[in-house]
């Protein structure tokens, strides 16, 4: 008797070589990962990250990711009977999301935990978590990043930190001192421009008579990310020049302070986080750091928001590589698996080369931090080199590392089920916040000219690796050769030379600023092959400086497009480290 053809799954056909979900396995099942991460000296927290690990590549969780995305966050203006309430709406799912980042410790904790490698703990899980979903990674980053600015007022920081560095997420409006635990955003960026801004036009006026230095802030943020947090870093216009200020969502006594929410964006990627446009209508808030130097103190929310964007970049690589990776193992095309066709093995060993790369410099400047928030001056001196650099290119290589993982995927790469789509629109992101890539690598222009122990600490680094491999070492010669010549453009711009006469004697020129990008991409290169040529295996090693550094550099630089390795690369030993076995 003959099956009726409703009973059938298929009236037509078998549905053959398409892959499993890649769900059920452990995301901090990752060498390099690891490896840096006790190298750094966080090996004490590997249970912990294995533990989130196999909650970040659980089935459930990318559920709640695709439903935070799926459902974005919604502005809720006023309440049914008309009064102003400006707070957001979000899907149960990011709440799940934020709730698990916070109650792991991967926003402020660090800051209130003595252990040396506390801050390396949390960027590795950071990284891990990532992975399971990018959105509502800019709260915890920014609730991260407030702290050594917030530091600059003793008594806010007193109230607030013990709260910020709690490892208790409590959602929703209500007067920060009676909260479990709070999140802290920034609104720096202004209508007019987010890159300068000193240009910003929110005034701060003092209240006449406040002991505490209350002011009152009118003006408007173009950009205020996460606006349901409870407390933010503003930059307003003071009397006595721009200066950044806390401002609380809600006032000690409940009221909620004057800021009103206008809009939210309708953005590319990202698309589970909110991101308002604010105006402050003679909202209250609160002095950090000295008056008139505004960009001073917020720089340094900004600069630890930095390491949170290469983290985040290196955490979409290692995703997008351990993905194109699996689906190619297990799909077969032209009678083969696709990762056994010579040029697939090449174009994820490529992706692979790139992410280890970017997690083992990610991991060494999550190091470095550690290590400058415990007083040492060296490490600084390297972050505030590396950082920028790093910034710079590991963020600009993300969306192309994602484009190509994407399309080893296939057709199914470009549809959403994938969840390469959402990799690729996030992707971008990173560069351009907390300074595009133009601001980013004249910033590292900044470090090297202000504070020669900047690139002192650099070449002490790269001096590790010498002698370890020839291209390596001209590599680093080369580099040394460039930075000499920065040096020697500023000393003769500082003493009167070409350009000496313009107010803005002190910048190393047109010249530089035109170059700055490639200064960064080179600086991060460098760095990068020798932490892979002290740490990594040797194929890895070995394979990275060959491509990046060994030979003329390709059309449209080293290892772009993806897939153009040198002959004689181990492509199955680089693989094995993006190979997952599903648990
Ligand atoms: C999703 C999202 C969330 C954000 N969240 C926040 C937030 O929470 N708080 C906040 O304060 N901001 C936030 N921002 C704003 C972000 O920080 C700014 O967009 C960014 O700093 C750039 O500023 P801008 O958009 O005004 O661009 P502009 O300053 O107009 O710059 C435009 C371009 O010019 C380049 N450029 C600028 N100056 C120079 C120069 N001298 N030489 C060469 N090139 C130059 C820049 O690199 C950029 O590519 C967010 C942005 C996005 C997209």
């Amino acid at each position: 008797m003959t099956t009726p053809p409703a009973a059938r799954p298929h009236a037509t056909h078998q549905v053959l070589n398409q892959v499993p979900p890649l769900a059920g396995y452990d995301v901090a099942d990752d060498p390099a990962l690891l490896a840096a991460a006790a190298r750094e000296g966080a090996d004490w927290d590997d249970s912990r990250l294995h533990e989130l690990g196999r909650l970040a590549g659980a089935a459930g969780t990318q559920e709640h990711a695709r439903l935070a995305n799926e459902h974005p966050p919604v502005l809720r203006s006023h309440d049914s009977r008309g009064n102003r309430i400006d707070e957001v709406e979000f899907h149960p799912s990011w709440h799940v999301l934020l709730g698990t980042a916070v109650r792991h410790g991967l926003h402020a904790a660090p800051w209130a935990d003595a252990r040396p490698g506390a801050h390396v703990a949390r960027a590795a899980a950071f990284y891990v978590w990532s992975q399971a979903e990018a959105g509502h990674g800019c709260p915890v980053s920014m609730t991260y990043a407030v702290i050594p600015a917030l530091r600059h007022a003793p008594e806010l920081a007193r109230q607030f930190e013990p709260l910020l560095t709690a490892a208790a997420y409590d959602p929703g409006l209500r007067p920060p001192a009676g909260k479990a635990g709070l999140l802290a955003g920034m609104a720096m960026t202004e209508k007019q421009g987010g890159s300068d801004v000193r240009a910003g036009t929110t005034r701060a006026e003092p209240v006449p008579g406040d002991a505490g230095g209350a002011h009152l802030i009118t003006g408007h943020k173009w950009f205020c990310s996460a606006p349901m947090s409870d407390l933010f870093l503003v930059l307003a216009q003071a009397p006595d020049g721009l200066s950044c200020f806390l401002l609380p969502r809600v006032l000690p006594g409940g009221s909620r302070n004057a800021m009103r929410l206008q809009r939210l964006k309708d953005k590319l990627g990202n698309r589970s986080n909110a991101s308002a446009e604010a105006e402050f209508d003679g909202a209250l808030a609160w002095p950090v750091g000295p008056a008139g130097r505004g960009v001073p103190t917020i720089i340094e929310m900004v600069s630890a928001t930095r390491l949170d964007c290469v983290l985040g970049s290196a955490a979409g690589m290692r995703r997008g590589v351990v993905a194109a990776a699996y689906y190619s193992a297990h799909r077969q095309a032209f009678g083969k698996d696709l990762i056994a066709w010579p040029l697939m093995g090449s174009v994820l060993a490529d992706l692979s080369l790139e992410s280890e790369a970017a997690t083992t410099l990610a991991i060494r400047l999550a190091g470095a931090a550690d290590r400058a928030a415990r007083g040492d001056a060296a490490e600084a001196a390297l972050l505030r080199v590396a950082l920028p650099a790093a910034k710079h290119w590991v963020c600009k290589r993300a969306p192309l590392h994602a484009a190509e993982a994407l399309e080893c995927l296939g057709g199914n790469g470009y549809v959403e089920e994938s969840g390469m789509p959402r990799l690729y629109r996030d992707s971008p992101l990173n560069s351009i916040w907390e300074g595009s890539g133009n601001v980013t690598a004249l910033d590292l222009l900044r470090a090297l000219r202000r504070q020669p122990a900047a690139a002192e600490a650099l070449t002490a680094e790269l001096a590790l690796a010498a002698g370890a491999d020839r291209r390596l070492d001209a590599a680093a010669r080369q580099l040394g050769a460039s930075l000499a010549g920065l040096a020697d453009l500023g000393a003769e711009r500082r003493s009167g030379g070409s350009g000496g006469s313009s107010p803005r004697a002190d910048i190393v020129g047109p010249d530089a600023e035109y170059a700055a990008r490639r200064l960064a991409g080179q600086i991060t290169l460098v760095l990068q092959a020798a932490l892979l040529v002290r740490h990594a295996p040797a194929a890895v090693a070995d394979s990275f400086v060959a491509s990046r550094l060994g030979r003329p550099a390709a059309p449209g630089g080293p290892g772009v497009p993806f897939g153009t390795l040198p002959d004689g690369i181990p492509v199955g030993e680089i693989l094995d480290r993006a190979r997952l076995v599903p648990r």
